[in-house]
């Protein structure tokens, strides 16, 4: 079964350096991209087709009451937080964690082995309040940015992710999101097509475990995306942002009111990747720039090989020229 790997993979043909980038206010057709109910009907198909591999549950309710569902699948011992949409209008990542989680209930050898290792949460769609909206916070009754909600809980679907978390205590943990800024990789005429986002803390503020497993998890998703020419590639910006959702996870001491803090947190890696949503890509080609580094490092994380990846190509990165998109 090849739900990921037809077709010929290729990086883009030519183009104007810095674009072309969906705009803010440019009307994307959202017909063909999972929204809400597209997302429910398919947990409900794969669920029911899976043999009993695959549970679906809900977190809990959104502001407008909309069920917070989340997948897993796999009788390993170590946890693996697959999530996507915590951003409403980041549109395809939604469609590439129901590929991936679709593509671990079948029988390539791969999907068994990472079955068999590991035990698979996917979450696609963190905010669906937003992603109906089609705006990158929550609606309501906060109107936030759900990454940058792991302190103060002010939205229930932060609370309700959080208990998830707590109660799975995943070990990896990966975060996809789109990006409309950064249009170049420094030094090159090259679209930036895909941000990798391995420290969304300080580096100094992990633990030299979470530091070396999230660069060898980069790793692994860069070398992956470079071995089929799909995508030019760049550094995310040093950032250090306490409040989003992975930092939370990596660091812990944060809870809900009314819950005890995790000090010492479960979460050994956590990454996110940045997808660039051009409008002259197929959808495919855009999900595939999620699903194939995301399989690698399942697989990776499968086959223990992760844990000695080499990193020494990690700080040879390039980053990308900063502002928004089109402005070259
Ligand atoms: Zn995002």
């Amino acid at each position: 079964m090849s739900l990921f790997f037809v077709g010929q993979s290729s990086a883009d043909p030519a183009h104007t350096p810095g674009g072309p980038c969906i705009q803010d206010d440019q009307n994307v057709s959202r017909s063909s991209v999972a929204n809400y109910d597209d997302v429910v009907k398919s947990l409900a198909q794969i669920e029911r087709t899976s043999k009993g591999m695959v549970t679906v549950e809900s977190a809990g309710q959104s502001g407008e009451g909309r069920e917070l569902l989340y997948a897993t699948i796999g009788e390993g011992e170590d946890v693996f937080w697959l999530q996507a949409r915590i951003h409403g209008g980041e549109l395809h990542s939604t469609e590439a964690a129901l590929q991936v989680l679709k593509y671990l209930t079948g029988g390539s050898p791969d999907a068994k082995l990472i079955r068999e290792n590991l035990t698979v949460a996917v979450i696609p769609m963190y905010n669906p309040d937003g992603a109906e909206a089609n705006i990158r916070q929550s609606t309501t009754p906060n109107r936030i940015d759900l990454n940058r909600d792991w302190e103060n809980f002010a939205q229930p679907e932060s609370r309700a992710f959080y208990d998830v978390w707590e109660s799975l205590r995943p070990r990896l943990a990966l975060d996809l999101h789109h990006m409309s800024s950064a249009p170049r990789v420094e030094g090159t005429d090259d679209l930036n097509q895909f941000q990798i986002g391995a420290r969304s803390i300080d580096p100094s503020r992990m633990t030299a475990e979470q530091w070396l497993t999230n660069r060898q998890m980069a790793m692994v998703s860069v070398d992956a995306l470079d071995k089929y020419g799909l995508a030019n590639v760049a550094h995310y910006p040093l950032i250090d942002i306490t409040n989003a959702a992975l930092s939370r996870m990596l660091m812990g001491g944060t809870a809900p009111a009314g819950e005890q803090p995790v000090l010492q947190s479960p979460t050994k890696g956590a990454i996110f990747y940045e997808v660039r949503s051009v409008g002259q890509k197929s959808n495919g080609q855009l999900e595939r720039l999620f699903t194939i580094p995301t399989m690698a490092v399942l697989t990776a994380a499968a086959d223990g090989s992760l844990a000695s990846y080499d990193i020494s190509g990690y700080p040879g990165i390039p980053f990308a020229t900063q502002g928004p998109c089109g402005e070259v």
